[in-house]
C-alpha cells in the first residue's frame, strides 16, 4: 500500500472513531483533502487512492490544477473542487468558473462579483459564509467573536447571509469558521461550538435556506471539529505530509 493510501485510511479511520463518539455517521462528514502547494502527481497519487473531495486555498492554483487533473483523467470526472481560501475582488471569476464549492465567502462585495459570472455561466456556486469567531486578527470573515453579546455583530452577518441568499449564482449552504491557531484543545472546541450555535440561530433566521453545513476543522483539530458537528473538514497535511513551502 502506498503512503498516500495509508495517510488516507488512517485519517478516514479517525473521522469515523470522531463521528461515532458523538453518535454521527460518518458519512455526513465530508473530507476535503487539501492539496495547496501539492503537484498535479500528487492529486492523481491521492484519486487513485480514492479521495474525489479536493481543497485549495489559492484560485490560480485551483484553477491550473483543475486544468492538469483534467488533461490527465478527462472532463468526465468525479472530482469536487472546493476554493477553501478567502479570494480577493480581481480572483473572483477564477473562482466562480473552476470551483464546485467554497468556503470562504467572507464579504457581500465578492459575493455579487462571483454571482454575477456563475449566473451568466449558467452555475450555481454552494458557499460557505465565513464567521470569525475567535476574534484573532489574522482570521478572515464576517467578525463573530462576541456574537452572543453583540447585537451588531449579529445584525451584520443576518444582512451579509440576506444579501447572498438573494443572489441567484449563489446557494448559502452553511457556515466556515477557521480555529484559532496553535491554541489549547478546550478553546479550540469552544470555538468550534459557539460556530455551531451561531449556524443554528442563523438557521432560525432563515427557515426557507438549508443551512446545515458546518465546514471547520484541518489536520490538527479535525476530531474536535466532528465532535462539535462539521460537515466538512478541510485536511492537508494528515493526508500529504508537511508543506515545504507553507502557505
Ligand atoms: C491549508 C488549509 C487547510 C488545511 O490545513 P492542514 O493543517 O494542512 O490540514 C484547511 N483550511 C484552509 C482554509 C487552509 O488554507
Amino acid at each position: 500500500m502506498s503512503t498516500i493510501e495509508k495517510r488516507f485510511l488512517a485519517v478516514k479511520q479517525r473521522v469515523e472513531n470522531a463521528a461515532k463518539r458523538v453518535h454521527r455517521q460518518p458519512d455526513e462528514i465530508t473530507l476535503v483533502a487539501v492539496t495547496k502547494t501539492w503537484p498535479a502527481e500528487t492529486v492523481l497519487a491521492a484519486y487513485q487512492a480514492g479521495m474525489r473531495e479536493f481543497g485549495e486555498n489559492r484560485a490560480e492554483e485551483l484553477a491550473n490544477k483543475r486544468a492538469e487533473i483534467e488533461a490527465a483523467l478527462g472532463r468526465t470526472h468525479d472530482i469536487t473542487w472546493h476554493q477553501i481560501g478567502t479570494v480577493q475582488s480581481r480572483k473572483t471569476k477564477l473562482v466562480a468558473e473552476h470551483a464546485d464549492c467554497f468556503h470562504a465567502l467572507d464579504r457581500v462585495r465578492i459575493a455579487q462579483r462571483l454571482s454575477r459570472v456563475t449566473e451568466s455561466a449558467g452555475k450555481v456556486l454552494p458557499v460557505f459564509v465565513e464567521v470569525n469567531i475567535s476574534g484573532e486578527g489574522s482570521k478572515a470573515g464576517f467578525d463573530c467573536s462576541n456574537w452572543e453579546h453583540d447585537a451588531t455583530q449579529l445584525s451584520a452577518l443576518r444582512n451579509g447571509a440576506e444579501a447572498i441568499i438573494n443572489l441567484s449564482g449563489l446557494r448559502l449552504q452553511g457556515v466556515m469558521t477557521m480555529a484559532p491557531f496553535s491554541a489549547k484543545p478546550e478553546l479550540i472546541r469552544s470555538v468550534f461550538q459557539r460556530t455551531r450555535r451561531l449556524a443554528g440561530w442563523l438557521q432560525i433566521q432563515f427557515p426557507e435556506t438549508e443551512l446545515s453545513r458546518l465546514s471547520m476543522g484541518m489536520t490538527d483539530d479535525f476530531e474536535i471539529a466532528i465532535e462539535e458537528g462539521a460537515t466538512h473538514v478541510r485536511v492537508g497535511r494528515a493526508l500529504f505530509g508537511s508543506r515545504t513551502n507553507p502557505i
